[in-house]
């Protein structure tokens, strides 16, 4: 970050003759009680408050506080930024204004700036706007977020990136690594993996279902039963249905590659084994899709969450 002693003060009727004359920015930054003013590099003049600016940023509180040769009543200070970016950093500045982003490069610019101006209080108002685009850009708000070390925020990505299996992961190109350790994204990875096992041995130790849904109840002898009982919740051994075993298996490979409770809701994963379930017991036959859906949606989804919530993420930021 430059020094705040570097940046030059100069006077409103200072700027180079060949220069195109500066326009005064749209409001509240037009305002003739204003103290400053902050010259874009497009030219562009915002006219505000010192204290404002003081609150916001201890760069600036100390810029105000050097002496100046002479003291002019409305400073100009040339600022690197364009009209566009400053004025959504000021608007942060002012009380009441919060201004949403329509895209991540943009969000990006504006934490950066704020970072340089040492604006701390106020860019953590800002990256909350950061969650928006997880669902859109997970790794990016990843690498954005550790890049800003938000841990929470970095977390939150991570969780989210579980819907991508890890060699998708592995195969997105997106700029913003180039700006995290090397570390932290392997970090990220060893995540993902420990995630994956947890949740898929969810499907080989059983002890949290209880014999409640259909593949534990049918008592149809000519329904094809697993191979060996299951013990499950209640301590005691169960026989359970070929298909729900079948159900469990796909479960099991699919959550090592995404390890989320979509994995398990989605009809996809499902249908397959209701549909053999219709096939092969008139007894499963009627509530084989009802069991399973409220299953998945409910005790498994549920086993999924707690599993992922003992899995640390510590990204050493
Ligand atoms: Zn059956």
């Amino acid at each position: 970050m430059a020094a705040a002693s570097t940046l030059k003060v100069q006077e409103a009727s200072s700027s180079s003759s060949f220069q195109k004359p500066s326009k005064v920015a749209k409001a509240p930054f037009d305002d003739t009680h204003a103290d400053v003013i902050l010259r874009t590099s497009d030219n562009i003049d915002f006219r505000v408050f010192s204290v404002v600016l003081s609150l916001a940023s201890p760069f600036f509180k100390t810029m105000f506080k050097l002496p100046q040769a002479e003291k002019e009543e409305n400073p100009v200070i040339p600022m690197s930024e364009e009209s566009a970016i400053l004025r959504t950093v000021l608007l942060f500045c002012y009380p009441g204004a919060e201004p949403t982003f329509d895209n991540l490069d943009e969000l990006k610019e504006v934490m950066e700036v704020m970072s340089k101006y040492d604006m701390g209080s106020v860019g953590q108002r800002v990256r909350i706007h950061l969650l928006n685009f997880l669902e859109k850009e997970p790794l990016r708000v990843f690498a954005i977020a550790a890049c800003y070390k938000w841990e929470d925020g970095a977390r939150k990505a991570a969780l989210r990136l579980l819907n991508e299996p890890v060699l998708t992961l592995i195969g997105t190109q997106i700029k913003e690594l180039e700006y995290i350790p090397a570390a932290v994204y392997q970090r990220l990875l060893d995540f993902h993996r420990r995630c994956g096992c947890a949740a898929a041995n969810l499907t080989k130790e059983p002890r949290w279902m209880d014999a409640t849904c259909i593949w534990f109840t049918c008592t149809v002898s000519a329904c094809p039963k697993h191979d060996m009982p299951l013990t499950l919740s209640d301590g005691q051994a169960h026989w359970t249905r070929r298909w729900f075993m079948n159900y469990l298996d796909s479960a099991r490979v699919a959550l090592e590659e995404r390890p989320t409770k979509a994995t398990i809701t989605n009809s996809a994963l499902m249908l397959p084994h209701v549909i053999k379930a219709n096939s092969e017991c008139s007894s499963c036959r009627v509530s084989a899709a009802l069991d399973l859906t409220s299953f998945a949606h409910g005790l498994f989804s549920q086993e999924i969450d707690r599993a992922l919530s003992k899995v640390e993420l510590d990204l050493k930021l």
